[in-house]
């Protein structure tokens, strides 16, 4: 069984040495439990968060233990009641070959299934954060500016999607030309712009003459910068995630633009709710399941993803998904179908 631990904690950006591959027999299932072969794992912008020391809204992964994500995988050998040889389930077996486990928390992917890595991308935790997101704290009505970074990433590309089947005008914001000409044609962007740019602030007020009236945050940083002075009154601004921050350490630079974000908040009345998409399973999930699986089938949801071979890219693949090296839903393919 080949694994990918976590052999050191990053100090700023992941570097190879944070990781170490190794090897260890596979073990039979007892009474009441299944053996997993991982299919498919899914790389997401918080595995970075659970490389650090110390509790956020999850513990993070200990030294020398298995790196934690969401997995596709098959049943090899089973002595669950619930589970027979040859399913295909979603579950947690983290970054390695095979797991044991009792089977709690897995979910049988129906036989329907489209895709089945797209369990962990458009019709997965990823889809579902853009859809809980984007629906319950934004709030979108038809006519309005809906403006999203990472517009090409699993999150980005359904939140524009979605905001365009609500009636939304959908700006959308990434890295590089290809990534805005993706966006446009792919997605449905009306407009993309390039974050690298200098003048991304001028260009955003262009692309937004109405102002903002959602900002479903993905990435922080010179992006929010260029998004808050456009915000119109009664704007909604769900946090979803950071991704310019998370391998920063310390407070980073700068003047202090508290005061000012704060007054702007107050006068223009802007809804800022942050959310985290665990806390939504139990009462989202099935419309979520419903309402995406048939805009995926109909075609009004496009998604893309870039496909990784083998458990052992996986560390680099991480490297690179947070340095927006990534173009779509990264999945490390970790042995065939
Ligand atoms: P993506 O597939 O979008 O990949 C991350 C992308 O972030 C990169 O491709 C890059 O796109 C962009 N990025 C990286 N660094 C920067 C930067 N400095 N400035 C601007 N953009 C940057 O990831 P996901 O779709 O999986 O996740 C998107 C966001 O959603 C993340 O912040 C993630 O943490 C958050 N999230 C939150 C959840 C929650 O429960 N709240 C659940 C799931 C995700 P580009 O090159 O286009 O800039």
């Amino acid at each position: 069984n080949r694994r990918v631990v976590l052999n050191s904690r990053p100090s700023g950006a992941p570097t190879r040495d944070n990781f170490r591959i190794e090897e260890q027999p596979v073990t039979e299932p007892a009474q009441g439990e299944v053996l997993l072969r991982t299919v498919y794992l899914s790389l997401d912008p918080y595995m970075r968060g659970r490389m650090n020391e110390g509790p956020s809204y999850a513990p993070p992964v200990e030294l020398g233990e298995v790196m934690v994500g969401g997995t596709v995988s098959r049943v090899e050998a089973s002595r669950h009641p619930d589970f027979q040889p040859g399913d295909l389930v979603l579950g947690y077996s983290g970054w390695q070959e095979y797991e044991v486990c009792d089977g709690s928390g897995l979910n049988k992917l129906p036989a329907q299934f489209p895709h089945p890595s797209y369990a962990l991308g458009v019709l997965g935790m990823p889809g579902f954060t853009a859809y809980v997101g984007l629906l319950d704290i934004g709030a979108p009505k038809g006519g309005e500016t809906l403006v999203v970074a990472a517009a090409t990433g699993a999150v980005g590309s359904a939140v524009g999607q979605i905001a365009k089947l609500k009636g939304c005008r959908t700006v959308g914001i990434a890295g590089g030309e290809e990534k805005c000409r993706i966006a446009v044609e792919e997605f449905g962007f009306e407009r993309c712009l390039d974050h690298h740019r200098a003048d991304l602030a001028a260009q955003l007020k262009e692309a937004c003459p109405k102002g903002i009236d959602i900002y479903y945050e993905n990435v922080g940083g010179k992006v929010f910068q260029a998004v808050w002075p456009l915000l119109n009154q009664h704007a909604r601004v769900p946090v979803c995630g950071l991704i310019a921050h998370y391998n920063q350490f310390g407070p980073g630079e700068g003047p202090d633009r508290l005061p000012l974000l704060m007054g702007a908040v107050l006068a223009r009345r802007i809804r800022v709710q942050g959310f985290i998409i665990s806390d939504h399973y139990e009462t989202r999930l099935a419309d979520f399941t419903r309402e995406m699986g048939q805009w995926v089938r109909d075609g009004q949801v496009q998604a893309r993803e870039q496909l990784i071979e083998g458990l052992d890219q996986a560390p680099q693949g991480l490297i690179d998904l947070l340095a927006g090296k990534n173009l779509g839903k990264v999945v490390v393919r970790v042995s065939p179908q």
